[in-house]
Formats: C-alpha cells, sequence, structure tokens
C-alpha cells in the first residue's frame, strides 16, 4: 500500500514532479478500497494492524521513540491527514508585481513590516485558496449543472444568495438545457470577508460619496502576526476590485507578554485581564501603560508597575487641576488680551509650546511611548513641582498684572495638557475639560475635549532667553528646597540668609528675581557670589 500525501512536502513534489495521486483515506477518516485489506479500518487501527503484519513477517528491525513535527487539529491535536479535493481560488500570485508595487508605496510602521509582507507576496507557492468546508460562513453563489458540469454564477442581481438552499434563477443549464442544478455546498474563508473592510469602511458599495472620501484608509492598524493574511488580502482584493492599495499607511503593533516575557497564556498562570486592571486603576492608568510600553511593531511585557505609575500621574494632574480651579474665581474667563508675563511664566510658556511640537510629531509617527514621557514629564516636573509651587506667593493676590498673568498661565497650560494627553488618556481630559470649559474662550467651547482642534504650538510664545532665566531660578529654589529638606526644617520655615553662588555671567538675570526667590522659599536675605569651580551653581543656607 503507498499513499501520496504525507506532510506538505509531498503536496508541492506531487505537484513538480506531476506525479500520480494515491489517495488511501476517506473524509470520515477510515482507509478506502486502494488501502487493500485494510479497508474500513480507522487510521489508528489501520497503523496498528500494519505493524501487526510486519512483525508476523518478522520485518521489523527496531522499535524507538521518534520526535517530529506533525501538524495537528489547534482544537482536538488530532493530527492533520491530507486529502486532494476540488477548491476555489483567487489568482494572487499573478498579481505579486503589483502587490509589492503598491507595497512600496505604503508607509509602513515600523519600516521592517514592509520587508515582511513583500517577501511573503514573493515566497507563496499556492494562490489564495478561497473555500472552505464548513457550515458557517458566506456562501459561495455558485451552482453546477448536475446534467453537464456547467458552472452557474450568480449574477450581482440576485446576491445575496445562499446556493444550499435556493436554486439559481435561470430555467435551465445555458450549455445543455437541462434544469437540474446542485448548489455549492462549500463556504469562503473568513478572509474573503476581511479582505474588503477598508472599502465597506468608506462606504461601498452603498454609498460613493464618502467611499470617494474615504477611500484608500489613512490607516491599517493590527498585530504584527496578521502581516501575512489581512493586510496581504485587503492588498490582493482592493487591487482587484478598485485597482489601488486599500490603505496609505500599516500600523503594526506587537503583542502583550507576560509580566515574565512569555505570551500570556492560562496554563503560564502569566496572563492579566484587562476588565481587572481597569477595575483596580482604571482605563486611563493602563492605556498609559500600554502607549508608554514601547516602540510600535515590537512586543511589550505587562507590568503592574507601570499602570500604577500612570495612575500615581492621573492622580497628580487631578489635584493639580483642583488646586488651579480653587484658584479662579468662578467668573473667571481667559480672554484673548495681552497679559504681563513674568520670567517665570515665560519659562513655562516655552516649555509648554515646545512640548506641543514634540508630542505631535511623536503622535505623527506613532511614538506613543515619546509623547507619553513628554507629557507626563512636563506635566509632573516643570508645571507641578516647580511652576505651580514657585507662583503660590503670586496667587495670594486676587487682582493686579501678576496675579492675572499667573492664574492665565495656569489655565492655558491646563488646558494644552489634557488637549496633549487626550489620546490616550480620554477619560480624565474629558473630565477635567468639563470642569474648565467654561473659563476659556468662546472659540474652544467644544462639547467635548475630543471635539477639539488639536493644539498647534504657538511660536511667539517661545523665549529661549526666559527659558534659561527660568530654568536658573528653577534651579536655586530646587537646591534651597533641597537643603532645607536635608536639614529637617520644614519648607514654609524662615531662613535668615541664602548665598547662592553662579558663574558671573548669570549674576545679572538672577539678581532681578531675587524678591521671588526669597518669598518662595522663605528667605530673609540672598546674597550672591562668583562660582569659585566649574560647576553651574552652588547654595548655602543660614537657618
Ligand atoms: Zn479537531
Ligand atoms: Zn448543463
Amino acid at each position: 500500500m503507498i499513499c501520496t500525501y504525507g506532510d506538505k512536502t509531498d503536496v508541492k513534489w506531487q505537484k513538480r514532479h506531476s506525479l500520480p495521486q494515491i489517495i488511501v483515506i476517506t473524509e470520515d477518516g477510515k482507509m478506502n478500497e486502494n488501502a487493500g485489506k485494510y479497508v474500513g479500518l480507522s487510521i489508528h487501527e489501520c497503523k496498528k494492524a500494519i505493524i501487526e503484519d510486519l512483525e508476523k513477517e518478522e520485518l521489523i528491525v527496531k522499535k524507538e521513540v521518534l520526535k517530529q513535527s506533525v501538524g495537528t487539529c489547534w482544537r482536538c491535536h488530532t493530527p492533520v491527514e491530507i486529502l486532494s479535493k476540488h477548491q476555489w481560488f483567487m489568482k494572487t500570485r499573478e498579481m505579486t508585481d503589483e502587490v509589492i508595487k503598491w507595497t512600496e508605496k505604503v508607509r509602513w510602521v515600523p519600516a521592517f513590516a514592509k520587508k515582511r509582507m513583500i517577501d511573503w507576496a514573493l515566497s507563496l507557492d499556492w494562490d489564495w485558496v478561497i473555500s472552505r468546508q464548513r457550515i458557517f460562513a458566506t456562501p459561495i453563489p455558485v451552482w453546477y449543472c448536475i446534467k453537464c458540469g456547467e458552472t452557474i454564477v450568480a449574477k450581482k442581481e440576485w446576491l445575496p444568495v445562499d446556493p444550499r438552499f435556493e436554486k439559481p434563477k435561470i430555467s435551465s443549464c445555458p450549455k445543455c438545457g437541462s434544469n437540474k442544478f446542485i448548489g455549492e455546498t462549500d463556504v469562503m474563508d473568513t478572509w474573503m470577508d476581511s479582505s474588503i473592510t477598508c472599502a465597506v469602511h468608506a462606504g461601498w458599495p452603498n454609498n460613493p460619496k464618502t467611499f470617494k472620501k474615504l477611500f484608500p484608509a489613512d490607516l491599517q492598524p493590527n498585530g504584527l502576526d496578521i502581516i501575512r493574511t489581512w493586510d496581504y488580502y485587503l492588498m490582493v482584493k482592493h487591487l482587484a476590485l478598485f485597482g489601488i492599495a486599500p490603505y496609505k499607511t500599516v500600523l503594526i503593533n506587537g503583542m502583550v507578554r507576560g509580566s515574565d516575557g512569555r505570551m500570556m497564556h492560562k496554563s503560564y498562570g502569566n496572563y492579566v485581564e484587562a476588565n481587572a486592571v481597569i477595575e483596580k486603576y482604571g482605563a486611563d492608568a493602563l492605556r498609559q501603560w500600554a502607549a508608554s510600553g514601547g516602540s510600535t511593531g515590537y512586543d511589550i511585557p505587562f507590568r503592574w508597575s507601570d499602570v500604577e505609575y500612570g495612575k500615581r500621574f492621573l492622580t497628580k494632574l487631578w489635584n493639580a487641576s483642583r488646586f488651579i480651579l480653587m484658584n479662579l474665581s468662578d467668573n473667571f474667563k481667559m480672554e484673548n488680551k495681552i497679559y504681563k508675563f513674568e520670567t517665570l511664566d515665560k519659562w513655562l510658556l516655552t516649555k509648554l509650546e515646545k512640548l506641543t511640537e514634540e508630542v505631535t510629531e511623536a503622535l505623527e509617527n506613532f511614538q506613543f511611548n515619546i509623547a507619553i514621557e513628554a507629557i507626563r514629564n512636563f506635566t509632573w516636573h516643570s508645571f507641578c513641582d516647580h511652576y505651580l509651587e514657585a507662583v503660590k506667593p503670586r496667587l495670594r493676590a486676587s487682582k493686579g498684572d501678576s496675579s492675572e498673568a499667573v492664574r492665565y498661565v495656569l489655565l492655558y497650560a491646563l488646558y494644552r495638557i489634557i488637549q496633549l494627553l487626550a489620546p490616550i488618556c480620554p477619560h480624565i481630559t474629558e473630565s477635567i475639560y468639563q470642569l474648565i470649559k467654561p473659563m476659556l474662550p468662546m472659540s474652544n467651547e467644544e462639547k467635548s475635549i475630543h471635539l477639539t482642534k488639536w493644539p498647534t504650538s504657538n511660536k511667539s510664545l517661545i523665549s529661549p532667553e526666559d527659558e534659561k532665566i527660568g530654568e536658573l531660578i528653577i534651579k536655586v529654589i530646587a537646591l534651597i528646597r533641597k537643603l532645607k529638606a536635608e536639614r529637617k526644617t520644614s519648607l514654609k520655615t524662615q531662613l535668615k540668609k541664602a548665598i547662592v553662588y553662579v558663574k558671573e555671567e548669570d549674576k545679572e538675570a538672577l539678581n532681578k528675581h531675587l524678591d521671588l526667590i526669597s518669598q518662595v522659599c522663605f528667605v530673609n536675605t540672598i546674597e550672591i557670589k562668583p562660582l569659585k569651580d566649574e560647576s553651574e551653581i552652588k547654595v548655602e543656607i543660614i537657618i
């Protein structure tokens, strides 16, 4: 007894060398008449019977356990046997040149995904098999003439139609005149449906207006594992139907792994359910972990500590918002007028406008990790730790240019922060937006933060000079506060004196801001002295 197919290599060789096909297995897994005396046995019984026969003939030399890879059913792990069957194909291989041409035109993020797509297209031995032997799927709208075998394909107007239950809308076979037909029982591969998503999302085939506007898709996001299926099938199907690539950019995501670095799996015990994380820390914290996890296209491990960090950031942002709102009167309105900004205001605004540029560029390039890190760094340190602390004395006054300017900057910066953060943390930013909305200028009063226009950097607010001086002031304040903490004195204890050593060129600029520093740090007098060594700045305090 001989059988043509053991594994996929046999399929290739049978075709390449035009070998005869000998099939010994039936569809229900029994041996057929080609199996001679073993006919009717199951595959398992047949294997046993063959070994028994070989033993009887004393033809077995040795028995040993072998390790080999065998394709099995993903569900019940039964080994897969290969049968030769008629199938429907789409002629995809003759499109390979076109596929490569359009793949080159598409932007792939990360870039290595493009090579995967091209390598895949070039490696294909078969056209795309679009039929499946299943019950539930999209029917293949085809009938066969029982008498002459002619294939009758449904006309467009007959669709949708299920040939397993409905007859073709013709009275007789165009070839032999017979009126007996049998419907195709095969159904379509599921990718036949998902390979038209770009067109369908754009409104095809019923809405030509939106289709014209929305096709091809700006973005096709999917996992690394389905470049060879979804991205490839989308490409061939849309090229065949419309002659152009279905997407302009493909964004490839990596997989989420367990905290031990392995794929998440029940049997490893390393999986975490998204809902459990959301229940504990909220969706905005989980989303920060996903955004900060690393470059797109690479797998990221799940880390509770990252989610906890995200949650702490949200608390910081929420507290800062409450502090700002507490310091704004109910009828405060951000106006488009000229405010008299002080150095630290200009320092913060410069950093804020630069942040806007950085985050916009990062998001345009799908560098979500760079965007979230920049926003968190600015908000946590520049805004909360330094600016909010340094402007507290100015907030004690409720009137005057300085008090007006600082309130404007606080609200302006908070609004900008939540706008930049909105794509990553949609919930907390919306909550804060609803609180500050009445204070924003009329033009910004959108119903939701997610409807506001993406901010652009106001370049007229960028001042490198003020940024440099502001940095110096912030450093001096931070150093005095650090020394106070080291000496275990309360931050609000009034100091007799602080001596600040700075470079000669910084002396004049710093001199202008001594009042501010002594107010923020509770110091009676500040003395400025020239630095004796190469370091940038030094501080001494006298309690
Ligand atoms: Zn199975
Ligand atoms: Zn016929």
